[in-house]
């Protein structure tokens, strides 16, 4: 029988790392537990921008502004790379609408003290040399934007957390739970049961599948996003490059084709995003979106159109019906903490499994993430997918 631990994390990827990180630290006895492998999920598959703009004031921003100094502190105190660079960031409009809602976007949080602006023609090839002006027609820039390795990061959390004394079980699948007097007494997976005192749920788009074991419908769903990447080139490309529909909320549910990219510190360009809504966790390739994002890209940058293709690949990643994360501890099952569907999770990650770290110690407690509470999940609804 596995013996008995202070806290079993289900999912190692960012958020589930960085919780388990976080408690190995405090000097607790952590299993983490994956049905693949670290970095197997939306982790690993994404394209490592940090977005500010496209987030409400709040703990979001608060937790955005802490992770970015302690991205800078992990490289400091030498535990892993992060490839962080704050090189400033922009969102793309198309027509004088969106620049307009662009302009009263970008008035909030230059009033909280980020600076931006709306990039307009040739200002917008000072950020972004290579870019098309006569498709692309403003910008709003974000100068605490950047880019980051979710690699590293994700593997960074998890190895520090395995050199330090906690365990990390691939190919483990949780399949079922035993409960008792609404604690969970027993984590059964593929493997056998692992027991502990408290169990997190970092699951990503899992999330929901698993919670149905414990007879709960959290409204969580996901989608399949696909990018390709470039071979290694010279830096052509500054910043994270997103939609601007991002930025002004105008993004509608559902398939879509959008350009968003990144260069990255060793030179390769990930180029996204094919979004498809599936049921099924299947990651295969849209051949039609691949094409048409193909185009997207060259008709943005007619200059970098024989850049080499040299991978394409899906990621499932998970949004709550309510576009809040689910994080806090369950209502109805007194020692299960649950961290899924962050929205772009590499921007706060540190910051939110530092807090969660110690709210499942109990240490703390932060009224501002009350909103997020599983709670409202649980109050026996049932919801349509
Ligand atoms: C194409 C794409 C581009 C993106 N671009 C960005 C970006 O630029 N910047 C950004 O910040 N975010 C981006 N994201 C989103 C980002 O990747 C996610 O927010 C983040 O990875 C979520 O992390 P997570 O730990 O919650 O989930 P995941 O990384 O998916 O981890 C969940 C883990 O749980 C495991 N698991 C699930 N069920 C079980 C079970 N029953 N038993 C055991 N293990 C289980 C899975 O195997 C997985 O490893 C992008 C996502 C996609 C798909």
């Amino acid at each position: 029988m596995n013996k008995k631990v202070d806290v079993i994390v289900i999912g190692a990827g960012v958020v589930g790392g960085a919780i388990a990180y976080y408690l190995t630290k405090k000097g607790k006895s952590v299993i983490i537990l994956d049905q693949d492998e670290a970095a197997s999920g939306a982790s690993g598959g994404n394209n490592g921008q940090i977005s500010i703009i496209d987030r409400e004031p709040g703990i979001e921003l608060d937790w955005a502004k802490e992770s970015m100094k302690l991205y800078k502190e992990y490289e400091e105190i030498d535990e892993f790379e992060t490839d962080l660079e704050l090189t400033g960031g922009i969102s793309l409009f198309y027509n004088e609408d969106e620049i307009r809602i662009g302009r009263e976007v970008i008035k909030k949080y230059n009033e909280i003290g980020y600076h931006c602006e709306i990039l307009i023609g040739e200002d917008i090839k000072k950020q972004e040399p290579y870019i098309n002006t006569e498709i692309v027609k403003g910008a709003a820039y974000c100068k605490e934007e950047g880019k980051l390795n979710p690699f590293s990061i994700t593997l960074g959390f998890i190895d520090n957390a395995v050199e330090k004394g906690s365990k990390l079980f691939n190919k483990t699948k949780v399949l079922d739970f035993k409960v008792k007097d609404n604690l969970i007494q027993e984590v059964i997976t593929n493997k056998g049961s692992f027991y502990a005192e408290k169990v997190v749920v970092a699951t990503g788009a899992w999330t929901r599948d698993l919670m149905s074991k414990l007879d709960l419908d959290y409204k969580i769903f996901y989608g399949r996003g696909s990018l390709m990447v470039t071979n290694p080139v010279e830096a052509c490309i500054k910043g994270p490059i997103v939609p601007g529909c991002f930025t002004i909320g105008t993004l509608y549910e559902g398939d879509w084709n959008l350009l968003g990219l990144t260069q990255h510190k060793n030179g390769t360009i990930t180029i996204g995003q094919d979004t498809r809504s599936f049921n099924d966790y299947n990651k295969g390739i849209s051949y039609e979106g691949t094409v048409h994002l193909a185009k997207l890209f060259s008709e943005h940058f007619p200059e970098l159109i024989n850049l080499d293709i040299i991978r394409v690949w899906s990621a499932i990643t998970p949004h709550v019906a309510d576009s809040l994360p689910i994080y806090g501890f369950s209502g109805k099952y007194h020692n299960l903490f649950v961290a899924a569907g962050l929205k772009g999770a590499f921007t706060i990650a540190p910051a939110a499994g530092k807090m969660a770290a110690d709210m499942i110690l109990e240490d703390t407690y932060d009224h501002r993430v009350e909103e997020y509470s599983p709670a409202r999940f649980e109050k026996g609804e049932k919801y349509e997918n």
